[in-house]
C-alpha cells in the first residue's frame, strides 16, 4: 500500500493561503468586489478557514464583505487551493483532464469543467496578439469529429456511419464538414506565434485569418500553396516543396514545420478531439508556446492570477475566451 495518492497533501493550507493572497492583488488595488469601491477594511478571518482573511466595505449602501477568492473561478469550490494549485500546473504539463481527476482526486467532470475554466482563463492573454516583422506560415489538417457532442450521451446520435479511423482517408485537403479542419499557424521571426482553427483553406479564410494574425505589411514565408499566393497586403516569399525546395537563403517556413511536430503530439493526448472543443485546445497550445520560456509552473502562475480576477473569471466561466478563438464561421448554428 503507498503511504501517500496526492502529492498535494504535502502542500500546507498557509502557504496556499499566503500565496493565492499574494497572487490575487499583487498588480490589483484592493477592492471591493460588489461595488469597485477602495474604501474597504479588513474583517476578521472565517471560523472554518482561519487563514482566509475576509474583508468589508465601508461604503454606506453597501457594507458587504467579501474575502480573497469572491468573484474568482476557486470561488464557492469546495476542493482545497491545494486542489485547483495541482491541478493548474498539470494542465500546463499537457495533462488531459481524465489525467488531472486522477493525479488530483477529483471527479472526472469537476476536473474537465475545471480544465476549461482554466484554459479560458490562459486565452485572456492571448486575445489581441498580432504578429509582425518576419513572419512564417504552414497549415495542417488534423482529425476533429463529434467527440462528446451525443444530445443526452450514449452513441448512435450521430447520423451518420462511424468513421473508420483506421481507413486510409480519401485523397485531398480537409474541411470542416468532412470532420478534418485546417489549422493555420503564423510564427514571427521573434518568436511569437498565433495557431487558429479554420473551417477550410480557400483564399477567403486565409486572407481573413491573416488579417487577424498578422500586421498588414508584414514580410510573410510560406510554401507553394495557392492559397498563401493570393494573399494581399503583405510582402510575400515562399519555397516551393514540390521542386524539393525548402530553403533559399533567409525564406522558409521550418519554425512553422517544427510548431506542428510539437502540436500533434500535444493534441494527441486528449484521444480524439470534437471539431467543438478544437478552437480552445489549439489556443491553449499556443498560450503555452507564447510563454515558453516560463516552466510549467510559472504558467500555471500566470492562469491562476488571471483566474483570480473576478472579471475575467466571469468571462471565463461562460466559455467567452474560447469562443473568440473560434474562426469556424457557422458554428453556433451547428451547435444549436
Ligand atoms: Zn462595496
Amino acid at each position: 500500500m503507498p503511504t501517500l495518492s496526492y502529492v498535494h497533501h504535502l502542500f500546507s493550507l498557509e502557504q496556499c493561503q499566503a500565496y493565492i493572497h499574494t497572487l490575487r492583488w499583487k498588480d490589483r488595488p484592493l477592492q471591493c468586489p460588489w461595488c469597485q469601491s477602495h474604501n474597504v477594511g479588513p474583517w476578521g478571518t472565517y471560523h472554518y478557514q482561519p487563514g482566509l482573511k475576509r474583508y468589508r466595505c465601508q461604503e454606506k449602501d453597501c457594507k458587504r464583505t467579501f474575502n480573497d477568492l469572491t468573484g474568482t473561478l476557486l470561488d464557492g469550490s469546495k476542493r482545497s487551493l491545494a486542489h485547483w494549485i495541482l491541478a493548474t500546473f498539470l494542465l500546463c504539463l499537457a495533462c488531459s483532464s481524465r489525467r488531472i481527476a486522477r493525479e488530483v482526486g477529483v471527479h472526472v467532470r469537476t476536473s474537465y469543467r475545471w480544465c476549461w475554466w482554466l484554459r479560458n482563463a490562459a486565452l485572456s492573454y492571448e486575445m489581441h496578439r498580432q504578429l509582425e516583422g518576419t513572419v512564417e506560415a504552414d497549415d495542417l489538417y488534423h482529425t476533429a469529429g463529434n467527440k462528446g457532442q451525443a444530445k443526452g450521451g450514449g452513441k448512435k446520435s450521430l447520423g451518420r456511419q462511424p468513421r473508420g479511423r483506421r481507413k486510409k482517408r480519401e485523397p485531398g485537403r480537409g474541411h470542416y464538414d468532412k470532420d478534418r479542419p485546417a489549422i493555420i499557424a503564423w510564427i514571427s521571426r521573434q518568436g511569437h506565434v498565433v495557431i487558429q482553427a479554420t473551417r477550410d483553406f480557400t483564399v477567403k479564410t486565409v486572407q481573413k485569418a491573416a488579417d487577424i494574425a498578422v500586421q498588414v505589411g508584414s514580410r510573410l514565408y510560406t510554401d507553394s500553396a495557392s492559397s498563401y499566393r493570393a494573399l494581399t497586403g503583405y510582402e510575400h516569399a515562399y519555397v516551393n516543396h514540390t521542386k524539393k525546395e525548402y530553403a533559399r537563403g533567409d525564406v522558409h517556413e521550418n519554425r512553422a514545420e517544427c510548431l506542428f511536430s510539437l502540436l500533434k503530439p500535444y493534441l494527441r493526448v486528449f484521444r480524439g478531439i470534437s471539431k467543438f472543443n478544437l478552437p480552445g485546445y489549439v489556443g491553449f497550445f499556443q498560450f503555452l508556446c507564447n510563454f515558453r520560456q516560463h516552466n510549467a509552473f510559472e504558467q500555471a502562475e500566470l492562469i491562476l492570477q488571471a483566474a483570480l480576477d473576478p472579471a475575467i473569471a466571469r468571462r471565463a466561466r461562460q466559455g467567452e475566451f474560447v469562443r473568440c478563438f473560434d474562426h469556424f464561421d457557422l458554428l453556433q448554428t451547428v451547435r444549436n
